[in-house]
């Protein structure tokens, strides 16, 4: 894998992970989102090209068709994928990419750039999760029930991932995602890359 640190983010819908990885991109500009794309319908407020690519279900299947994914899955009834020229771009450019994407995905993607680092959000209980998917306002209560159930089987994966944070206190969370992202810049194959010169004129 090039320079750049790969990151996965993966979390039961409504754990928290959007909030969290926004707040985290205001502090680190160092870190560029992946946008996905999806056939999901748009959330009032989102914003495509932002949030999300929106795409029908038939240019969806043309790219899946074309080869334009780097991973796709099918999440609660709707398809979602991650561009494959916008990764490979960006990890040309050399910077970290953070990608928030399912435990299938991230399955797919682990098994294509097996150093990925992968980071499971947990909220702190099945109550507070259908708590904060009410408390959103976005989902209808049919899709709200849809995703409250599918939550059992996708923390069912959280062992796959390399760190796992409980999105309890929420500023607590996030200084433990800006942590993980910090320590795995600071890895000795890393920063001994980064700083060869340096550290040869100390030996
Ligand atoms: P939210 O997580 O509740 O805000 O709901 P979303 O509709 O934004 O996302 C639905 C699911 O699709 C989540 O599990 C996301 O992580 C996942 N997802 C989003 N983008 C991608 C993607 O590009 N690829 C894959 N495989 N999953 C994605
Ligand atoms: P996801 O992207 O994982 O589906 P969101 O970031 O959309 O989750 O968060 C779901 C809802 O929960 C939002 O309304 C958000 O404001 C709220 N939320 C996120 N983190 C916390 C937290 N630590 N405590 C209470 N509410 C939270
Ligand atoms: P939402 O529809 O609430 O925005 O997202 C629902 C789920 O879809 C989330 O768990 C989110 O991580 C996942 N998701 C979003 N984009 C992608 C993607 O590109 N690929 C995969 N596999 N999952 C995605």
């Amino acid at each position: 894998m090039p320079s750049g640190n790969l990151f996965i983010v993966t979390a039961p819908s409504g754990a928290g992970k959007t909030s969290l990885v926004r707040e985290l991109l205001q502090n680190d500009n160092q870190v560029k989102l992946s946008v996905s794309y999806t056939t999901r319908a748009t959330r009032p407020g989102e914003v495509d090209g932002k949030d999300y690519h929106f795409v029908t279900e038939q240019k969806f299947l043309e790219m899946l068709e074309r080869g334009d994914f780097l991973e796709s899955a099918l999440v609660y009834g709707n398809r979602y994928g991650t561009s494959q020229p916008w990764i490979e771009n960006a990890m040309r450019s050399g910077t970290d990419i953070l990608l928030e994407i399912d435990w299938q995905g991230a399955a797919q993607v682990r098994k294509i750039f097996p150093q990925a680092t992968g980071i499971f959000i947990l909220p702190p209980s099945l109550e507070a999760l259908l708590a904060r998917l009410t408390g959103r306002g976005q989902d209808s209560e049919e899709i709200i029930a849809r995703r409250l159930a599918a939550a059992r089987e996708d923390i069912g994966h959280v062992e796959e991932f390399d760190y796992v944070i409980i999105n309890d206190v929420f500023e607590t969370a996030l200084q433990d995602l800006i942590s993980v992202i910090r320590a795995q810049r600071l890895t000795a194959s890393r920063q001994l890359s980064a700083h060869a010169d340096m550290v040869a004129k100390m030996k």
